[in-house]
């Protein structure tokens, strides 16, 4: 299995003062799950419309398949297209309101010369697959619910047989067993179709249980980038452990092992000094706000950065296991 997806020491910078994302390197390889997560202003989205490039990086590269996307944009913007789909935040916005279900479904054939007969059978393959009526495709984007919509954007993304699938908060606003389903399915067609998949959710639980890696990002950098399961049991950048330490179901000691983080997020246009982190660090030191830390590599396999990693234990953990 090759590398999908890499980024060398990407940057994207806004109204040349938001930083929104800074200096990002990492590699993915084809097959991968990998979960990102921060907070808002943290990058992450950002990061998914590099991938998929809708956003180009204003420094280093980002490649997909071992192409430059600004090449691949530039010259074979079709093919790239194809190999790459995202699922956006909010579907039902994204569908033309006069395009019927079916319509839409059927533009993939003409803007991607898909052979028809072929693209009409895995649309039902998948409408099966998806538990939707084939009756869909005649209904408008307002005639269907926003768990119907989720599911459509889905079939859609699928139909071009991507290589890498970039989902952007994929279950939000849906109920939560319709989620599940949701996330079963993209899961199936994960292994299937040795789908690299991309996944930024604010739902810790949904990243543990679908992704092998995951990604922390704070103020347009990654902090750490670890297996999930390490990552979820012995995390290693302060704001990783504060970050699972609210989620009361995932921290053994529950809701009242919170660690609060003091203080607003600091702004992008002006990060801090040193470890952007400082400001609200709970274990920060003097050397933190003058030298930033370098993402480095700790014993258990984790990249990290941090000067001090491990020195914010998550409450409640048990240490033997
Ligand atoms: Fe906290 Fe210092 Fe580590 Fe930054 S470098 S996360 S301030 S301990
Ligand atoms: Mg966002």
């Amino acid at each position: 299995t090759g590398t999908s997806v890499r980024l060398d020491n990407a940057s994207v910078v806004f109204l040349n003062v938001i930083r929104a994302l800074d200096g990002v390197s990492l590699e993915i390889k084809a097959g991968e799950t990998v979960g990102v997560v921060g907070e808002s202003g943290s990058g992450k989205s950002t990061l998914c419309r590099l991938l998929v490039g809708l956003t180009l990086p204003t420094g280093g590269d980002a490649q997909i398949m071992g192409q430059s996307v600004k090449t691949a944009l530039k010259t074979d913007r079709k093919a790239f297209r194809r190999q790459i789909q995202m699922l956006m935040q909010d579907a039902v916005a994204t569908l033309s309101p006069r395009i019927t279900i079916g319509g839409l479904m059927m533009e993939a054939v003409a803007i991607h010369g898909l052979d028809r007969q072929e693209t009409e059978a895995r649309i039902h393959t998948l409408l099966e697959r998806l538990r939707l009526p084939v009756s869909i495709l005649d209904r408008y984007p307002h005639e269907i619910s926003g768990g119907q919509a989720r599911r459509v954007g889905v079939i859609r993304a699928l139909l071009l047989r991507p290589s890498v699938l970039v989902a952007d908060e994929p279950t939000a606003g849906l109920d939560v067993s319709v989620q599940g389903e949701l996330l079963n399915l993209l899961l199936e067609f994960q292994r299937e179709m040795n789908l690299t998949f991309v996944m930024v959710s604010h739902n810790l639980h949904v990243i543990k249980r679908v992704t092998q890696r995951t990604i922390v990002m704070y103020l347009g950098q990654i902090v750490e980038d670890a297996p999930t399961a390490t990552l979820f049991k012995h995390p290693a950048h302060p704001y990783s452990t504060t970050l699972l330490s609210t989620n009361p179901l995932l921290s053994a000691g529950g809701a009242s092992n919170a660690i609060i983080l003091q203080g607003e997020v600091p702004s992008n246009a002006k990060p801090p000094s040193g470890c952007r982190f400082h400001t609200r660090c709970p274990v920060a030191q003097p050397t933190c706000s003058k030298t930033m830390p370098e993402l480095t590599r700790t014993e258990a396999g984790s990249l990290v950065r941090c000067h001090f990693p491990y020195s914010l234990a998550l409450p409640g953990a048990h240490q033997d296991t």
